[in-house]
């Protein structure tokens, strides 16, 4: 399976022209999963082609206006389609209490089901979000400031069958694929057959989303082995001592963290409007880690 990320924003603060603020989208299995909602994320869902009606869940990194300024009124949206599910939305500690004080602004015509899941990981310590058949989602404290949150999609191994080694057995669907598919050795027809004779593992991907944040131990734990680590870069190296001070991460850490990490992929956003190109933060990224992109609007990447 395939996880497909549309980068709707790539701006941090305030939207630009060129780039609006924070929010992603991820594609999994046919499952629509929002993680943060900046100002504007409604019309960018528009522009890209997406319904918003079919947000199953909101994942929220922390509470800072472009991350979570366009929240209110996808609510609304949701809720006037005719939505017949629970949202879930998951966030930082203090989730449920700002999420009370900020449905308070608005007066919904229609009932609201909103589920709030808050998150509280301990340092260095990996907190599992939302696990189903397919994939699970954890999560590990940034430090930014307010309490923030990085999340990682980690898909589950799977064995499948290999259709033509099967058939070289005379196995057809069954009962007897099932237990091979679950590593199981079966007995047909009078032969044993291992499961790694006639199936294969799929390699599990894995899916890293670095918000706002200084350096910190848990990135690298967390974007272990990633297949893609998307991570923040407010700032190039000429503002090193700002992304200190305003606890943000330069093009350069982000790549040297990428490489600690052992990540594959990765690909910077959350760029501060003073760059009217990014070219040089693409540069001084690839110095350390040369698979490095930059995002930009509407990206989208499949993993
Ligand atoms: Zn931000
Ligand atoms: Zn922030």
């Amino acid at each position: 399976m395939t996880f497909t990320i549309t980068i709707l924003g790539t701006s941090s603060m305030v939207p630009t022209k060129e780039r609006n603020v924070q929010a992603f989208l991820i594609e999994y299995n046919g499952e629509l999963i929002l993680l943060d909602c900046g100002e504007g994320t409604q019309r960018q869902m528009n522009i890209a082609g997406y319904s918003r009606a079919k947000v199953r869940k909101v994942l929220l990194t922390h509470w800072h206006g472009d991350h979570v300024g366009g929240l209110i009124g996808l609510i609304q949206t949701i809720f006037n389609s005719e939505y017949q599910h629970t949202l879930h939305i998951y966030g930082p500690k203090g989730s449920e209490t700002r999420l009370e004080h900020l449905r308070k602004t608005v007066d919904f015509e229609n009932p609201v089901d909103i589920e709030v899941h808050e998150l509280n990981p301990g340092r260095e310590e990996e907190q599992l979000v939302v696990e189903n058949d397919e994939y699970r989602i954890t999560c590990m404290p940034m430090r930014h400031g307010t309490p923030t949150i990085a999340y990682a999609f980690i898909e589950k191994e799977k064995r499948r069958i290999d259709v033509a080694k099967a058939e070289k057995f005379g196995l057809k669907t069954g009962p007897v694929m099932g237990r091979l598919q679950r590593g199981e050795t079966v007995t047909f027809k009078g032969k044993t057959i291992t499961a790694d004779e006639v199936t294969y593992v799929r390699p599990a991907k894995k899916v890293v989303f670095i918000p706002d944040t200084t350096l910190t131990n848990e990135i690298p734990l967390l974007a272990e082995g990633a297949d893609l680590m998307i991570c923040e870069s407010t700032y190039g190296n000429e503002h090193e001592s700002k992304a200190h001070e305003y606890k943000h991460l330069t093009a350069a850490q982000a790549a040297l963290l990428a490489q600690q990490a052992g990540v594959k992929r990765l690909i910077l956003t959350h760029f501060s409007q003073r760059y009217t190109t990014v070219d040089h933060l693409l540069e001084e990224a690839r110095i350390h880690f040369p698979q490095t992109e930059v995002a930009h609007d509407f990206l989208k990447i499949n993993v």
